[in-house]
């Protein structure tokens, strides 16, 4: 991290971070209820585990960690299916000092295999289904241990831990010491490892749950995967430092959620969520009545989306935008209008500036380059220093690859990926501003816009639709013809296709790859 960076960073973390022990897991800890049968955990029907309960057994782990000969900085890779115990697995690695590292249980061996030769994590937990086939992977690495975790908690990793004692000591920690290490998802290329230090997840949990509004009263609905930034450091973070409660679930189940919605106050969801609510009949002003916060990220949340949700509900829904690298960068407003198609405004410690390719900055209303500074950035990518320069300015700024802008009232729009950008005939185009004009056509539920290879244009532009069921939507010629109304030639697509569903991944992010891939070899280029 810059000195520029890190100096931003020791006033914005807190106190707790800023001591000679920042160990994040002593700054939650400092927010633990005082009664401590108080609920963190709570499951559909199933036995949930208070704080009470979570600091005994976070102290057990923590133990049976240390014990393994787990020492300050070593990697402990998990790659299991979302559990209870996997945050108490979590907070473990932390509280003894070690870097957490989770892994898509999606992964093939494969996959895991790179993960696991280029971390050279000391313990691995994996899935008992899966222990005798990752073996040899893990011994190749040389793992030095290689536990198990199901869904129910069985396997080895609990075994051990139990009848430990939990009295375990917090092994001290400075504030750029890391504590978790998130391989990003990255399209192309290798995956890169995050390393995010114990100051990077203080300071965002510090600064969400100030500019969430979180209280005594909330509790949290959590749907999402926890191997990923949103469920494992927004959710489970600001949860943590806020000393209350989270409804949690395996998974999103739209019936699920709509039946423990009453005892939530706050949601946080991908936009898929949303969307997939919305089909639901049980969606109503009443049956929301009792929530305060509707949160949305990890993926552009439609404007639409936005409107019919508050239209149903009389809730606006509040879209923020961040990424692994950085943890959270903008919100929308808690007090304020939350501007549908828009993520609101840099957070409090978030520098965010728009940048052109010479990285002049554009001021307000210019399209460019997001680049981003602040105690939440990451430190770099783990062993790739070549990496880490080219997307870390001198000055400490990093280069998000998102495209945007931060319009005259300092909202701040996302127009697409710096690698989703199109190039045509020589001609710029994002694709956010084709997709808004299809999205906007009657019938049709949202659209993809990407660049097909083409002899002529290097790239062509084309569209990828989903209409609405039932619906009577535009066909191909009708979709140029309304483009072609409303947007400059080159930008108009040249093709249209028609999918009953647009590829996405865990995060409910669209697979623009997956697109180019199926439709490459459409003009022959
Ligand atoms: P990840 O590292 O998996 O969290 O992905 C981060 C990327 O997701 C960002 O760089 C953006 O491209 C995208 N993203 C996250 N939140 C939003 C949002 N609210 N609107 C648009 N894109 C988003």
């Amino acid at each position: 991290m810059s000195s520029a960076a890190s100096s931003a960073a020791s006033s914005a973390a807190g106190s707790a971070a800023n001591s000679a022990d920042a160990n994040l897991y002593e700054l939650f800890r400092s927010r633990f209820p005082a009664d401590r049968s108080r609920p963190f955990i709570m499951t559909d029907g199933g036995p949930g585990l208070s704080y009470g309960g979570l600091e005994e057994m976070v102290g057990r782990m923590a133990r049976l960690l240390s014990g393994l000969g787990l020492a300050k900085g070593d990697r402990v890779a998990v790659q299991v299916e979302k559990s209870p115990e996997t945050i108490v697995l979590y907070l473990a690695v932390v509280r003894a000092g070690g870097v957490y590292l989770p892994l898509n249980p999606a992964y093939t061996r494969a996959e895991v295999e790179y993960f696991l030769t280029d971390a050279e994590p000391r313990v691995f937990v994996c899935k008992p289904e899966t222990e005798e086939a990752l073996r040899p992977a893990a011994e190749a690495a040389g793992v030095a241990h290689l536990l198990t975790l199901g869904t129910a908690g069985e396997g080895s990793l609990m075994e051990r831990a139990h009848g430990l004692d939990p009295d375990a000591a917090t092994v001290p920690a400075g504030p750029d010491d890391l504590a978790a290490i998130l391989y990003t998802s990255g399209t192309t290329g290798r995956s890169k490892g995050a390393m995010m230090s114990h100051r990077n997840l203080a300071s965002n949990a510090l600064t969400l749950h100030r500019a969430w509004g979180f209280g005594p009263d909330d509790v949290l609905l959590h749907a999402l995967p926890v191997f990923h930034t949103h469920g494992l450091f927004v959710a489970t973070n600001v949860t943590l430092l806020n000393g209350t409660g989270m409804i949690f679930l395996p998974k999103f189940d739209a019936d699920q959620v709509m039946r423990l919605l009453p005892r939530a106050t706050v949601m946080m969801g991908v936009p898929t969520f949303y969307t997939r609510l919305l089909q639901h009949p049980g969606l109503t002003r009443a049956a929301t009545a009792h929530m305060r916060l509707f949160i949305s990220g990890s993926a552009p949340l439609l404007a639409d989306t936005h409107r019919e949700f508050a239209g149903r509900t009389s809730h606006a829904i509040l879209e923020r935008y961040g990424m692994t690298e950085t943890g959270m960068l903008t919100s929308n407003p808690l007090d304020g209008e939350r501007i549908p198609g828009t993520v609101g405004f840099p957070l409090p410690e978030v520098r965010l500036r728009v940048v052109d390719g010479d990285g002049r900055d554009l001021g307000r209303e210019g399209i460019g380059s997001i680049e981003v500074a602040g105690p939440n950035v990451f430190s770099g990518y783990w062993r790739m220093p070549e990496k880490t320069k080219q997307e870390i300015r001198p000055d400490g700024f990093f280069i998000t690859g998102d495209v945007g802008k931060i319009d005259g009232r300092g909202y701040v729009h996302i127009v697409g990926r710096a690698k989703d950008l199109i190039i045509s005939g020589g001609f710029n185009v994002y694709p956010k501003e084709v997709e808004t004009v299809i999205d906007a056509l009657e019938g049709v539920v949202e659209s993809a816009v990407v660049g097909l290879p083409h002899p002529d244009f290097g790239e062509a532009v084309s569209a990828v639709v989903l209409r609405k069921a039932g619906a009577a939507g535009p066909d191909e010629a009708a979709v140029i013809a309304a483009c072609k109304e409303q947007l400059a030639n080159f930008k108009v697509p040249k093709r249209v296709f028609f999918q009953d569903e647009l590829p996405r991944n865990a995060m409910g992010k669209v697979q623009k790859n997956l697109l180019r891939d199926r439709y490459g070899a459409t003009f022959g280029g």
